[in-house]
């Protein structure tokens, strides 16, 4: 790297005496304000806040030698040369504007960590998509343990990437899951093979557009080596890799819940089957697991071992290890957990059904439903959803701050669906919730909490919402 700018080539990054802003304090901006500085850049870090919580955080960063400016994130420091981001910040921000104009590059934690993998670091197998990112991510990490190799779940699932490539450890491979914004902001991380799961409209307030949002997830399959792993039942997911530059001889494969042609993973009368990596696959298939291998064997999860799978096989890993992989697998809590069953209805807590996308998949898994829903609907309309999901339902109970929206769409196109409708929201909301649930329910049925909206208006988080879901189950159950 010479003088100016900092540039986006492959050459070792050397940061000593580069002046680089850090945008925004908080759990990404610390740490690479941090790493930053010991590798000897001159170092920034500005912030919109300026609370107590920001300024004991900013003292401990002076005492370092780092500056921090507090109550102003939106002013370009004087002589920056890189700007290094929390990757929530949203991209319309003055300080990008500013940034643009003066050609100053700016990365995300995700670009900063693959700038700074040394020369023999592990590739990367990545993961996006709107729905079930964690969930894939975890699974292949199960795969590939199972294979032998030393490997981790990291990413935007909570361990921070940064921290695994400057760490102690050593690995043979990682499985990285990662966001639109953290895409959004690596423009030269190159996988050795990626997946986009599917694409439903989410978080377009910040990517501006849905372009602009497809746009961001498909950069995951850029410099791809071995496979762009797309989802059949998702075009656009399939246009993504066709637009994206990837090495050469790198390869399309495919998953799908049907039977799979060449070059693609699919299910076959109950057996997870590879057509994508076998010889000659155009007339062979390689049996890799049973659905009863997977939990839950509901039809998104399937999709999500497939696209799995298919990462650990671009891999090289042998099919005994996916199907070890997908056995020893247990999914995180609130993604369709089985809580409980009272008289023959079972009580499901899919609480991380945060958007109609997610609910839509966990409501196909399910006949017949009484649906526990609501809550921040965050700008989404339920049309769609309701009239897909409308044959499934017995009924619906609806909490939460827009419940109206679902309530509507149920008048609309499931008119004879009975539908309750609570107005509480105190902690005993749930409580009544489940009560009326379970009275509308008969043997046979599914209470199902898959809420479609965010949690905030009632609950600190998903979490809590599960929590409580399942403590009321429990108590109609004692
Ligand atoms: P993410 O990390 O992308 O938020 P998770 O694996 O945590 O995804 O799953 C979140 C929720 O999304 C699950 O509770 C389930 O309702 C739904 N979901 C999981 N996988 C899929 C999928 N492949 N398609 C649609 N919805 C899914």
């Amino acid at each position: 790297m010479g003088s100016g700018k900092v540039t986006t080539g492959s050459a070792p990054l050397d940061l000593r005496g580069k002046h680089v802003t850090v945008a925004g304090l908080g759990v990404s901006g610390i740490p690479a304000a941090k790493v930053l500085h010991a590798r000897g850049a001159r170092v920034t870090v500005v912030n919109d806040g300026d609370d107590a919580r920001a300024r004991a955080q900013a003292e401990e960063l002076r005492a370092l030698g780092v500056t921090v400016r507090l109550g102003d994130g939106a002013t370009l420091p004087e002589g920056t040369e890189l700007i290094v981001t929390t990757p929530g910040w949203k991209p319309d921000k003055p300080l990008f504007l500013a940034a643009a104009e003066a050609s100053v590059p700016v990365w995300g934690d995700v670009e900063l960590a693959w700038r700074l993998r040394g020369p023999d670091a592990a590739p990367w197998l990545a993961v996006t998509g709107t729905n079930g990112k964690t969930t894939t991510v975890q699974m292949l990490a199960s795969i590939l343990k199972a294979a032998g190799l030393r490997t981790a779940a990291v990413g935007n699932i909570g361990v921070s990437l940064l921290d695994v490539v400057l760490g102690e450890e050593t690995y043979d491979v990682l499985a990285v899951e990662l966001s639109s914004y953290q895409l959004h902001w690596a423009p030269s991380l190159r996988a050795h093979s990626a997946t986009v799961l599917n694409l439903a409209p989410d978080h377009l307030d910040w990517h501006g557009s849905m372009e602009a949002y497809a746009a961001d997830k498909g950069r995951i399959y850029e410099g791809n080596r071995v496979a762009c792993v797309y989802n059949v039942a998702d075009k656009r997911t399939e246009d993504l890799v066709r637009e994206a530059d990837v090495e050469e001889g790198c390869r399309a494969v495919g998953f799908t819940l049907g039977t799979p042609g060449p070059s693609q993973l699919g299910v076959v009368e109950g057996i997870l089957v590879d057509r994508a990596f076998v010889e000659n696959r155009h007339k062979n298939a390689q049996e890799l697991a049973e659905v009863a291998d997977v939990d839950p064997p509901a039809p998104h999860n399937i999709a999500n071992a497939l696209a799995a799978a298919a990462l650990a096989r671009a891999f090289g890993v042998p099919a005994a290890a996916v199907r070890d992989g997908l056995r020893a697998f247990r999914p995180d809590a609130h993604r369709i957990t089985h809580v409980a069953d009272l008289d023959g209805v079972s009580y499901i807590d899919d609480s991380k059904a945060t958007n109609t996308h997610a609910a839509e998949a966990s409501l196909a898994a399910y006949d017949p439903i009484v649906w526990i829903a609501g809550g921040l609907a965050k700008g989404a309309t339920f049309d769609e959803l309701v009239a897909r999901s409308a044959p499934r339902l017995r009924a619906a109970v609806l909490i939460g701050a827009d419940r109206a929206l679902i309530r509507d769409a149920l008048a609309r196109h499931a008119p004879e669906v009975p539908v309750v409708d609570l107005e509480q929201t105190d902690t005993g909301a749930m409580l009544r919730a489940v009560t009326e649930a379970r009275r509308l329910a008969r043997p046979g049925d599914t209470v199902l909490l898959a809420p479609a909206c965010a949690s905030m208006d009632m609950f600190t988080n998903y979490n809590q919402r599960g929590d409580a879901f399942a403590a009321a189950v429990r108590e109609l159950g004692a």
